[in-house]
């Protein structure tokens, strides 16, 4: 079973593991690929050169919308960098709402025409914001991406299958109690999924209690295989499939 994991932070100042031991144990079980994701100016830069210096990881940059008020600048200059991707995690946040909404709003959209220029694809973070998502990216109609990290509800996954864009599922798949958002992920297009960890965050289960890993995207794949008529070497072939069409590595 080969594996990509589309969103993961080894590459952060703040990741406790090491990162190279937890790149090569990715290697070592079938993970062939990850992405990991800038959420600052600085942090996305430390992706970049983790990237260089790791064959089969890529980058992708921006400014969480946690970050949103100290700006982004320096960002533009690293979307030419080889290794870039995507653009992102960028978003909305209304529930930890960490920089105004305002603020948010503007680098959101100075970011998502960042992308749009560049025509590279999003990861997408919105948390609670739905409501002015949708509006904010029908104003950039070429761009594709992931909705990173998707918890949210059925009408939502629809609009954004409608959009094009792609479902991120990671670890909160395994361990939800939420029986609408189960039915969401049981639900949803193969072609339209792309498996994630989110490292070092939302370990799935069996691993709780650890730090997250880019390995455990295999669990995030096996879940989703009970819950589902797929078997798990179909799964693995689609979901890696659509990373590399969304992100083309
Ligand atoms: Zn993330």
């Amino acid at each position: 079973m080969k594996l990509i994991d589309t969103h993961c932070h080894i590459h952060s100042s703040d990741y406790k593991i090491d990162s190279n031991e937890a790149y090569q144990r990715a290697i070592d079980g079938g993970v062939t690929k990850m992405i990991c994701v800038g959420t600052d100016v600085v942090d996305s830069k430390l992706a970049i050169s983790f990237a260089n210096n790791h064959e089969g990881v890529f980058a992708s940059v921006g400014v969480h919308p946690h970050e949103a008020k100290h700006g982004i600048a320096g960002l533009k200059e690293l979307v030419s960098e080889n290794k870039v991707v995507a653009i992102g995690e960028i978003g909305l946040d209304y529930f930890y709402e960490h920089s105004d909404r305002q603020a948010q709003i503007e680098i959101f959209e100075q970011q998502l025409q960042i992308a749009d220029d560049a025509n590279l694809p999003v990861i997408f973070h919105v948390r609670e914001a739905f409501d002015d998502f949708w509006p904010i990216v029908s104003k950039f109609p070429n761009i594709r991406g992931v909705l990173h990290s998707f918890t949210d509800s059925q009408a939502n996954a629809n609009k954004a299958i409608e959009s094009g864009f792609f479902i991120g599922v990671n670890g909160i798949a395994t361990f939800t109690k939420d029986a609408a958002q189960q039915q969401v992920y049981s639900q949803l297009p193969l072609d339209k999924i792309i498996l994630e960890t989110d490292s070092p965050y939302l370990t799935p289960v069996p691993h709780r209690g650890k730090l997250n890993e880019p390995v455990f995207v295999r669990e995030v794949a096996r879940y989703l295989c009970t819950v589902r008529s797929t078997s798990v070497d179909e799964l693995a072939l689609l979901t890696t499939q659509n990373a590399t069409n969304l992100f083309h590595i």
